[in-house]
């Protein structure tokens, strides 16, 4: 990831450079976005940057070894951390962030700017809440007490410090207070209010600001093809769905169901109905006159308007729990047609 790679926040990154520039580097930062909009790419640009061998005009030249290093996330000084949770990916009993590194870097290859869900799928562990364990501290001090292998800054890419417990906190503090020679904490936060206030006052913070229609835009079609066609198909289902609901069709309500159960794993599933939620959390949110903070995209406004005018006030409040409960009997291999019969049936009920 050069510099130039970077979609919108040119500020964040120009700062970022000069700083590397002046060689007055800040040894512990915290990057605060609002997700998806680039922390994890500037970061990543920011020390590409650092560790080049022929940078050139304020950018990595994204061709010696170490920028070739860095853009497969394999650079061998620079680590990163991330919230995990026990999953059929890893069988390690304490999973760590290095249980699941290889999916890490297919997703962060694929799409910098990926968001927190998009990780828990591509290291299977959708739907639970991930964990920064004390495991994880003592592996990282573990690698930084080496010296470096190449000479030049060793790094931490921290991401989402807002889910590392207080132990943890406490095991890497020092490390963070007084690291060794050339090596940097950067801390990717979406709650900076959350983040341990031990580890929060020993960093230097930056803002990296929200992306504008334009950029987002720009992000969206970088996303790998894949996740479009997916998230394409699940919008036609849903949309499908609740236009069967609020036109009273219960036949076509049913057929939804079928071709929810007939997903083709029990991944797709889940997701399918984490998905779902999402959009009714957004009909909610109109319902209650606060479409600025549903983040609709225009092609979809005129779907959850109509929509959301279908449903009573209580459609959203109860659907919700239907539907996470089915997430947690499609983990007890509990039959799929009955169970989304049955979900179809309540939310239909619901209305
Ligand atoms: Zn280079």
């Amino acid at each position: 990831m050069r510099f130039a790679d970077i979609i919108g926040n040119q500020t964040v990154a120009k700062a970022l450079a000069s700083m590397a520039d002046s060689g007055r580097v800040a040894h512990a930062m915290l990057l605060y976005e609002n997700e998806g909009c680039g922390a994890l790419a500037l970061a990543m640009a920011y020390l590409q940057y650092l560790n080049c061998a022929n940078p050139v005009d304020g950018d990595s030249c994204g061709e010696c070894p170490s920028c070739r290093q860095m853009s497969k996330y394999i650079h061998p000084d620079v680590h990163f951390v991330f919230p995990v949770n026990k999953g059929p990916k890893s069988s390690d009993e304490k999973p760590t962030s290095e249980s699941y590194i290889k999916y890490w870097r297919e997703l962060a290859i694929a799409d910098p700017y990926f968001v927190e869900a998009d990780l828990q799928k591509a290291i299977g562990v959708e739907g639970k809440s991930g964990l920064i364990a004390v495991a994880e501290a003592k592996s990282i001090i573990n690698k930084l007490s080496l010296a470096s292998v190449t000479d030049g800054y060793k790094a931490v890419v921290f991401y989402l410090p807002e889910k590392m417990n207080q132990e943890t906190a406490n095991r890497l503090l020092k490390m963070v207070e007084e690291p060794p020679a050339k090596t940097l904490f950067l801390f990717i936060t979406h709650a900076p209010e959350k983040v341990l206030q031990t580890i929060f006052s020993r960093c230097q913070s930056i803002r990296v600001l929200p992306l504008t229609k334009e950029e987002a835009a720009q992000v969206n079609a970088q996303k790998p093809q894949e996740d479009r066609e997916e998230y394409d198909g699940f919008m036609d289902l849903f949309a499908d769905l609740m236009n069967a609901i609020i036109s009273r069709n219960l036949m076509s309500a049913l057929e939804c169901g079928e071709a929810m159960a007939a997903l083709d794993s029990r991944e797709k599933q889940k997701a399918f109905c984490i998905f779902a939620s999402e959009c009714i959390r957004k009909i909610f949110l109109i319902q209650q006159k606060l479409p600025q903070i549903a983040d609709i995209p225009s092609e979809e406004q005129e779907f959850y308007q109509k929509i959301s005018q279908g449903c009573g006030r209580k459609f959203c409040s109860r659907s919700i729990p239907y539907i996470e409960k089915v997430v947690a009997m499609i983990d007890r291999n509990v039959n799929s047609k009955m169970l989304f019969c049955d979900l179809v049936n309540r939310m239909f009920l619901s209305v």
